[in-house]
């Protein structure tokens, strides 16, 4: 891009703003120092659609929905419409003996359209905040039933469930855990299902099937003292996007209940017409004991997370007892505004054919994609509904990353796709595309294009 002297204010504009920014803010998940050299941070002016809009001028696809949070474009208006209509109205109220229309409308609605028997709705504000609260939930559930001795959980390989202590006990990401390790409780790691890892001549299904008996030994060993099963059914996002076949959660729904174990279901990431139906757990054919929403709940607007559970957990808190209650509380539980953007984000999925919509532009994006899997260095293309991922290899043949420079690669490729115009965020050696569900044809003509030069410049860096 040329830049010439009619965008030199904005671009001025832009580096007084970058100063200020860095002088004084901290950003999340991110080493500041970077932002001083070779990666530039980008303040946004406006979202639109599936564009970001930033401050010098420059336009941006939105290939990761700003953290898998957004499902109907920025600044969608009749969402803006619905936060502007509540606040005016309450904007909050505490949630621990008062009650308000809209927390009570999604409460309905997301007990409609979650899998049979999750009647339950308990409000966070994050998604971290539903995981704590439904690991809780398992552990006190059992605890007022006489199980005080289930205080362990399995959690997957390669899984994640957020950044809070709890959340992070039960995530493996090592990147994110690991120098916090001594603080956090050890639950036991299952092998993931994930399809990457199946052997030769063993299909997606096979995989998942033999990680379910190791489930099933791991249940057989720990079973009486494990509160719950912790995963992210049908996509690990975090861990690379990372996919399994249905089987597995099917299989983890009939070992838990053998051992009288709770299945928690992730789908802050997944939830919400992701993967092609509206909840994960749908292809499974399954109903989970906890699911946690959050994310797409608001389509990225506001923070709220919804954990949902079964009559069974609740009447285990149902007492005379007050400290048999769920005495678990943040303040801004239940925030009507966020509840009133969740109930415009459910009345968007109501008025149009979401899901059919998505099974179009999923193939859409598979066509995109199809050229890439050819090229040398692509050693898997995959896909689950709206969640499109490349593994970036050294030999396709071996599927070996490359095993140099890891973090300078995968930079290379981020600046390469902000250079074409479009936000791609790599984790690691895999670039995925997670697009608003409004993308058009023009949008994923820059989406494309980026990923083969954040490809190439993956690829030719050293
Ligand atoms: C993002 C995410 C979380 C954590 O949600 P936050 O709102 O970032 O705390 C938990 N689980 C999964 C699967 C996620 O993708």
């Amino acid at each position: 891009m040329t830049h010439n002297d009619s965008i030199a204010p904005m671009l001025a504009e832009a580096d007084a703003f970058l100063a200020r920014d860095l002088a004084v803010v901290w950003h999340p998940c991110t080493q500041m120092k970077e932002h001083r050299g070779e990666l530039p941070l980008i303040p946004i002016r406006r979202g639109r659609g599936a564009w970001l809009e930033a401050m010098d001028g420059r336009r941006y696809v939105d290939g990761i929905s700003s953290w898998w949070t957004n499902l109907f474009g920025h600044a969608h208006p009749a969402i803006a419409a619905a936060i502007g209509a509540q606040a005016a109205e309450l904007e909050h109220v505490i949630y621990a003996g008062f009650a308000h229309e809209p927390g009570l409308r999604l409460a309905e609605r997301l007990a409609a359209l979650a899998p049979q028997g999750l009647s339950r709705v308990f409000y966070g504000e994050n998604g971290s905040a539903a995981i704590e609260i439904a690991l809780k939930m398992s552990f006190h559930s059992h605890q007022n039933r006489g199980e005080g001795q289930r205080t362990r959980f399995i959690a997957l390989q390669n899984g994640y469930h957020g950044e809070t202590i709890g959340a992070l006990a039960v995530s493996d990401i090592p990147l994110f855990r690991r120098v916090y390790a001594p603080l956090l409780m050890e639950p036991i790691f299952a092998p993931s299902p994930d399809a990457f890892m199946a052997k030769a001549g063993e299909s997606a299904e096979d995989c998942a099937l033999r990680a379910a008996q190791s489930l099933a030994a791991l249940l057989q060993e720990h079973g009486p003292h494990v509160a719950a099963l912790i995963l992210e059914p049908l996509v690990q996002c975090a861990g690379g996007m990372r996919m399994h076949h249905p089987a597995y959660v099917r299989e983890a729904r009939r070992l838990c209940d053998a051992h009288g174990v709770h299945l928690i279901a992730d789908e802050i990431a997944v939830g919400f017409g992701r993967t092609g139906t509206l909840f994960a757990c749908e292809q499974a054919g399954i109903t989970p004991d906890f699911l946690c929403l959050s994310k797409g709940l608001t389509s990225g607007s506001l923070p709220l997370s919804a954990v949902l559970t079964n009559e069974s957990v609740y009447a285990a808190f149902w007492d005379d007892d007050r400290t048999r209650g769920f005495l678990h509380s943040h303040s801004y539980t239940g925030n009507p505004i966020a509840c009133a953007a969740a109930n415009a984000t459910l009345d968007l999925f109501a008025a149009t054919d979401v899901l059919g919509n998505n099974r179009a532009l999923s193939a859409r994006m598979r066509e995109r994609a199809a050229r890439f899997a050819t090229h040398p260095h692509v050693g898997d293309v995959r896909q689950t509904g709206m969640i499109l991922a490349l593994e970036l290899v050294e030999d396709r043949n071996t599927r070996e990353a490359f095993n140099d420079h890891p973090r300078r690669r995968a930079l290379a490729a981020y600046r390469a796709g902000l250079d074409s115009g479009a936000v791609l965020r790599p984790l690691g050696n895999v670039l995925y595309w997670m697009p608003p569900y409004c993308i058009g044809s023009e949008e994923l003509d820059v989406l494309e294009q980026a990923t083969a030069n954040a490809i190439e410049a993956y690829v030719q860096c050293a």
